[in-house]
């Protein structure tokens, strides 16, 4: 089969819900992927940085497959010899009292609305059903009907309502918004992405988050940071918050907390939010299972180890800086802390960030437009500056073949 018969052969018999750029690909290593017909390429997505520590990591793949060798599955109805060990280890890893673990990001945020309402009914006396949560306008955080319920762009929230109630809706990066609504004593928590990832990689304004954390703390409010995407070395600290000294009252964890090897999530919080959740009243058969458990604690381990936040901080400045030097009237602006980074495309003779992105492709790199004109540059953390010079070199490239 050649690379047509398999886009073929999904989009006859897989739902048209993502549209993805033609290229199929079929091992990947470190910071590289292959296709089908055996082209490499360097992954600049890294599967939305689920892969931080690099596609199909030795030291996480053994861990995986040692487990799965051994006990996979037992769901929660019973305990199991990993579970503790694996809670243990990420509790005392980010120092919490307690951690949930669920499996995708979407139940990761799901499972923190839950704790926060629970929170507020049965600490700070909100009278039941009329907790409300604020959330940011461009925010991405998942899928589902009450994630999208919060959510501001009409492609995820469009066409699939009655939509969840109990959600205020501010600017991102407004402090003065977030002092207003938080006046409202009903208000329970409010939920942020340190930096938006999904909405064009938005960085908000240095002491936003601290000072939002203290007007949370002022109003008993309980600051919920998602760093599903943010998160694990991404951005040059272990959790974006970290570049603020924030230390958020629940904190949301996904992708990367894997390695991308496994859908792996995790809520954390102190015990006097965890325990409000009783037993009975939320889980996942998945949650927490003994192969998940492995693979978190191998790719936590990695990212320790490898030292990835550090090179995240110093090949990010990097990168930027050589960005910075490329000379095309198609680069609108270049933005992004540690390794999460993007450029704003204009648009140049009906030639878009999609046509930049699949020229890339041609190129030997791949990366995905976000919001037509956004071009996220994400490449698993364990690149080498050599590589990031080979990559840069690619972007140049590229965008000549437009002037
Ligand atoms: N939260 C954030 C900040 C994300 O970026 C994402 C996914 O991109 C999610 C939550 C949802 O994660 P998942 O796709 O694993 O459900």
């Amino acid at each position: 089969m050649r690379t047509q018969d398999y886009i073929a052969r999904e989009d006859k018999f897989g739902a048209h819900n993502y549209h993805p750029l033609p290229v199929v690909l079929d091992r990947g290593e470190g910071v590289y992927v292959w296709d089908v017909e055996g082209k490499k390429y360097f992954d600049f997505l890294s599967a939305y940085s689920a892969v931080n520590q690099g596609h199909c990591h030795p030291k996480i793949i053994s861990a995986m497959t040692e487990q799965a060798e051994k006990l996979t599955l037992t769901s929660r109805a019973f305990y199991t010899s990993v579970l503790g060990e694996y809670e243990e280890y990420v509790s005392k890893f980010f120092g919490y009292d307690k951690v949930l673990p669920m499996n995708s990001g979407a139940e990761g945020d799901e499972t923190a609305l839950k704790l926060c309402r629970k929170w507020a009914y049965t600490k700070k006396g909100v009278p039941e059903n009329e907790a409300k949560i604020i959330v940011c306008e461009g925010n991405f955080h998942g899928r589902t009907i009450t994630i999208i319920s919060m959510s501001t762009d009409p492609d995820s929230y469009k066409g699939f309502g009655p939509y969840t109630p109990g959600f205020i809706t501010i600017p991102y990066d407004d402090l003065e918004a977030l002092e207003r609504e938080l006046q409202d004593p009903n208000v329970a928590g409010f939920l942020v992405e340190p930096i938006q990832g999904e909405a064009g990689v938005y960085v908000p304004s240095e002491g936003y988050l601290s000072k939002a954390f203290e007007l949370c703390r002022e109003n008993n409010v309980l600051f919920i940071a998602d760093e599903v995407q943010t998160g694990l070395a991404r951005t040059g600290k272990l959790l974006a918050c970290d570049h603020e000294n924030v230390r958020p009252d629940i904190l949301i964890l996904g992708k990367a907390l894997s390695g991308g090897a496994y859908p792996v999530s995790a809520v954390l919080a102190d015990d006097d939010i965890m325990l409000c959740i009783k037993p009975g009243e939320h889980g996942s058969t998945y949650g927490g299972n003994p192969v998940a458990c492995k693979v978190a604690i191998a790719a936590l381990d990695v990212i320790r180890e490898e030292k990835l936040a550090e090179n995240a901080e110093n090949l990010g400045e990097y990168f930027r800086d050589e960005l910075g030097k490329i000379n095309s009237e198609m680069v609108e602006t270049i933005r992004g802390k540690g390794l999460l980074n993007a450029i704003v495309i204009r648009p140049k003779g009906g030639k878009t960030a999609w046509d930049v992105c699949v020229a890339m492709k041609e190129n030997g790199m791949l990366a995905k437009p976000t919001h037509e004109h956004i071009i996220r540059f994400a490449p698993p953390l364990v690149i080498t500056k050599e590589q990031i010079d080979e990559s840069v070199e690619i972007i140049k490239k590229t965008l000549a073949e437009f002037e």
